[in-house]
Parts: structure tokens; sequence; C-alpha cells
């Protein structure tokens, strides 16, 4: 009994489109698309990054490398010239 209706906004993904998302941090496309991962601002990150990012240690250089992306994205991606 599945009545809720699904908050999804995705325009109707058919099985065969092939425009499956790449995540960003890795560059890999997971197997059930876009539903393993979620979306940051327009760019997808796999759940396999998603954990990572999770269990990694600040310690960790696959941490610092992974963070300065997502601090690319989430910061670099208007970046208007008005410097003086
Ligand atoms: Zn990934």
């Amino acid at each position: 009994m599945e009545s809720l209706p699904q908050r999804e906004n995705f325009a109707s993904i058919s099985k065969e489109d092939n425009l499956l998302p790449k995540c960003i941090l890795c560059n890999q496309v997971p197997e059930l698309g876009i539903r393993d991962g979620f979306l940051l601002i327009g760019q997808f990150v796999c759940s396999k990054c998603e954990q990572k990012l999770l269990t990694l240690s600040y310690n960790d250089p696959t941490y610092n490398i992974m963070v300065q992306k997502l601090r690319e994205i989430i910061y670099g991606s208007d970046r208007s010239n008005h410097s003086s």
C-alpha cells in the first residue's frame, strides 16, 4: 500500500534514458542512476562518495580532496569578477 504521493520532481526519467548522472567526485555512474545518490546544486554525488565523506577522517587526504571539490561546486559556480 503505497498511496503516499512522492515528491519527486525529476522530469520523468525513463528507463531507456541514458542521461545517467555522473558523480562529480569519483566520475562514476552508479547502477541505480540518480536514485543512488543526491544532487548538490545541480551536481550529482553518488551514495558511495557520500558514505566516504561520512566515514573519512579529517586527516585523510582523500577527505580534503573531496571537500575541496564540493567547495568549488558550492562557492565557485557563481563567481563574478567584481574584484575592484
Ligand atoms: Zn562518487
